[in-house]
């Protein structure tokens, strides 16, 4: 008897973690390029790190590691409801955001649905719509890589359970206008769950960006997911949550496992909450390396997409694969998107000031002896 009699049938639809150099360790990288600096700009990740103030509360949550967490996880509900002008009835918390994305999947959608997802954004929404057997559709990009909210509508059926968005879209930056939301959420029939993920809405910084918290009352089943792991500082502790109407996050706690939320991280996030300066530090390196990678590309003559979050899309005209490996003999690691037929464009990550100087220089001597 081999296992894949007895695995579901949606087996042949899932695909375990890929781990290409760009999705391996820090420590692991460097072993593979036999190099001691390695500059991981592929993941995303803060380059500031938790705040001492929450590495102080999560080395005091240590001590009473012998205990289970609040299942629900009481005290940032109510510290998140708090900030967003929500009841803690509304919120929810997960093993970070792509848990939250498998637990929307696992409570909403039968084998029958069908499931709304941009061409260009998160892998997972894919990932959790293979997961259950439902049907992905995919809808188009704009020719400048942001959604077509018109084709998104054109494209809800009979049988459309959810729309997923990312905003701002990991891996282009880009955000959908406050008024194009709205309008589109007034567009949306009843029934469908529209799942926004705003996993990078703290770097937001165009006025035109609002979050989809301030829409749950134009439609019923609205879904906000966030995550601690990125302008938190909080990747490796796991912990993110949802914001959604009552009852949506009473269908999703039938399904959250008791104590998916560790007692840890709940104390780190607290304290992170707390720590508006050391957000406020993080958003500021943000725009600094945002504004030194810019300035190249436009000396380059690279097309590059301004970003709301913590990463650059940029064109390199070139196969992405061979400035990748360039980039990679220079220590610096990035990511192509040729996973989504962009053949030329790489995504790289706001990293630290030396590590944003890295990534340019040697993007300026790669493109310059090219
Ligand atoms: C990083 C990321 C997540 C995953 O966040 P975790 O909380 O670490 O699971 C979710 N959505 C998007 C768009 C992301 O880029």
């Amino acid at each position: 008897m081999n296992v894949n009699n007895i695995v579901r049938k949606v087996y042949p639809k899932l695909t375990p973690y890929k781990c290409g150099l760009a999705d391996l360790p820090v420590e692991e990288i460097k072993a593979v390029l036999m190099k001691e600096t390695v500059y991981k700009l592929s993941f995303n990740e803060s380059p500031l790190g938790p705040s001492p103030k929450v590495i102080q509360a999560m080395t005091d949550s240590l001590y009473n590691l012998n205990l289970y967490p609040s299942s629900a996880g009481d005290s940032i509900m109510k510290k998140i409801a708090e900030i967003e002008g929500v009841s803690p009835e509304q919120v929810i918390l997960s093993n970070g955001a792509d848990e939250m994305i498998i637990l929307i999947a696992q409570t909403f959608l039968e084998p029958e649905d069908e499931v709304i997802i941009p061409k260009l954004s998160f892998i997972q929404y894919l990932a959790a719509t293979n997961l259950m057997g439902s049907t992905p559709v995919f809808s188009e990009m704009k020719d400048d890589l942001s959604y077509d909210l018109e084709d998104i509508l054109s494209r809800i059926t009979a049988k459309t359970k959810a729309i997923f968005l990312c905003n701002p879209n990991n891996p282009t930056g880009a955000i959908v206008p406050k008024t194009e939301l709205e309008n589109f959420l007034n567009q949306i029939p009843d029934p469908i769950l529209v799942v926004i993920d705003e996993a990078y809405h703290e770097y937001a910084v165009s006025p035109e960006f609002e979050s989809g918290v301030r829409y749950l009352n134009q439609h019923k089943f609205l879904f906000v997911v966030r995550t601690f792991s990125k302008a938190h500082s909080l990747a490796g502790a796991r912990l993110g949550y949802g914001i959604g109407a009552m009852e949506v996050i009473d269908a999703i706690n039938h399904v959250r496992p008791p104590f998916n939320a560790n007692a840890v991280v709940q104390a780190g996030a607290l304290a992170s909450l707390d720590d508006i300066e050391h957000l406020q530090k993080a958003k500021v390196l943000n725009n600094q390396g945002k504004e030194m990678m810019y300035e190249v590309f436009e000396s380059l003559g690279l097309p590059y997409l301004k970003s709301n979050a913590n990463f650059v899309c940029f064109d390199t005209k070139i196969d992405s694969n061979v400035i990748f490996q360039k980039l990679a003999e220079h220590g610096v690691i990035v990511r192509t998107l040729k996973g989504y037929g962009l053949d030329t464009s790489i995504r790289v990550s706001v990293g630290k000031h030396e590590e944003v100087l890295a990534f340019v220089n040697s993007l300026k001597e790669i493109m310059t002896q090219a």
